[in-house]
């Protein structure tokens, strides 16, 4: 393993009606809170009013800034950075899923900064200051109630990056599975998929001797695999909302990678077709991950087959070990498209014609992946096998 700190500030608090904290969480001395919102999901299932009254009952002055797409959008958080430096916000809460908590985390650092929030995010500049933040989270899928990473689209330059700082982790982060009831068949799909393909991006890495950080990957996996036919047959059980809820946030919390790095290519290249096409992040996860694998396999052949045997229940007996690898990496596709998950970019009607156009923006800051460093060729390869 690499020499490692591991980090994590914010405080988890977990399960039925953990709602009933709300105000004892937010920290001395603040007055108001910017309520963060996206659509409109959270006015429409109750939680909004619930949000409120909780503060106002409690001597908070609130405010709304609802609105945030999916798939963030630059001038959405500027446009929050502005609203908090006019009306002197204290804290904020976002309340929803990835994208929602990806924006305030971003408005939290801009409010404190002179100047455009794309230099944060393209780390022209570097945080001095935030505004303090918590969430409500509402979708179980990115972990980002509890890392410190946000992912922000310029719509204007088609681009699409992670940035991140350590004024960025929540300070609380409240899990109540029943916020996620309302969650449609189709997202909660696009969630396992992100979460599982967060597992992914750091289960292949370089590392030779992670055993510990493999066995628990797989494990997570195996839960997730598990139980996702069983919400999707019941997006009302609480038991299984509850496993998808906390299997995302393990996910991406830093549990999962320590001691070495991962790779991260596949987000990279989803972000800048997401940039062009503004498709849902995960639905691009599950038509690429399989084709990275795939143009991968012969990298650590023995890595893919482990994970063939270990978590999709291939027999290895007969076949060589690339054949196990390679049934491994059909089986995890025939598992996402048995949810429902898209298997071809077509599925989005997206065709070739912008392929050196994502190929040059997923380039933009030269070769990436840490498993299996990619060059220009090996994009493009990896986006025609999608088509
Ligand atoms: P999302 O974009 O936050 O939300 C997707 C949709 O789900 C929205 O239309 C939202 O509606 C709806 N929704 C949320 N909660 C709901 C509920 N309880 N009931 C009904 N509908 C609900 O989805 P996400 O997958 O969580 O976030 C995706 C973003 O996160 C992408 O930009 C991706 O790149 C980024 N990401 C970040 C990280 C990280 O670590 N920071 C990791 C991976 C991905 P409303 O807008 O109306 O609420
Ligand atoms: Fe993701």
């Amino acid at each position: 393993m690499e020499n490692f700190t591991f980090y994590n500030p914010t405080k988890l608090v977990f399960g039925r009606g953990q709602l009933e904290s709300l105000p004892k969480l937010i920290p001395d001395g603040v007055k108001n809170v910017l309520i963060v919102f996206g659509g409109g999901s959270i006015k429409r299932n109750g939680i909004h009013s619930n949000v409120t009254k909780k503060l106002q009952n409690n001597g908070y002055e609130t405010f709304d800034f609802g609105g945030v797409e999916p798939n963030p959008r630059l001038a959405t958080v500027n446009k929050g950075a502005q609203f908090c430096k006019d009306n002197n916000i204290d804290f904020l809460l976002a309340v929803g899923g990835g994208s929602v908590i990806d924006a305030t985390k971003t408005i939290a650092s801009a409010a404190k900064y002179d100047g455009d929030a794309w230099d944060l995010v393209t780390k022209k500049a570097q945080p001095e200051d935030a505004l303090p933040l918590g969430t409500v989270l509402t979708l179980a899928a990115t972990g980002s109630e509890m890392n410190a990473g946000a992912v922000i689209t310029n719509w204007e330059t088609n681009e699409k990056y992670g940035w991140g700082s350590p004024f960025s982790y929540p300070q609380f982060s409240i899990l109540d599975p029943v916020h996620t009831y309302s969650v449609p068949k189709d997202q909660t799909v696009y969630g396992i998929v992100d979460m599982m393909s967060h597992i992914f991006e750091q289960y292949f890495h370089p590392e030779t001797n992670a055993p510990a950080q493999d066995r628990m990957c797989e494990g997570v996996l195996k839960a997730i695999i598990g139980t996702a036919p069983k919400l999707l047959n019941n997006l009302e059980s609480y038991e299984h909302r509850e496993t998808i809820m906390y299997s995302g946030t393990i996910a991406l919390n830093g549990m999962l990678q320590m001691g070495y790095r991962g790779d991260w290519a596949t987000h990279n290249i989803e972000h800048a077709v997401s940039a062009v096409y503004d498709i849902p992040h995960a639905g691009g996860l599950a038509i690429l991950f399989p084709n990275w694998m795939r143009h991968n396999v012969d990298v650590q052949t023995d890595r893919f087959k482990q994970l063939a045997v270990r978590v999709f229940g291939v027999d290895p007996e007969g076949k060589n070990d690339r054949e196990v690898a390679l049934e491994g990496i059909d089986r995890l596709q025939q598992f996402w498209t048995s949810l429902g998950a898209p298997t071809k970019l077509a599925d989005y009607d997206i065709d070739g014609s912008q392929i050196d156009f994502m190929v040059d923006r997923a380039m933009k800051n030269g070769s990436f992946g840490n498993f299996k460093p990619l060059e220009h060729e090996d994009v493009k390869t990896i986006l025609e096998m999608s088509l």
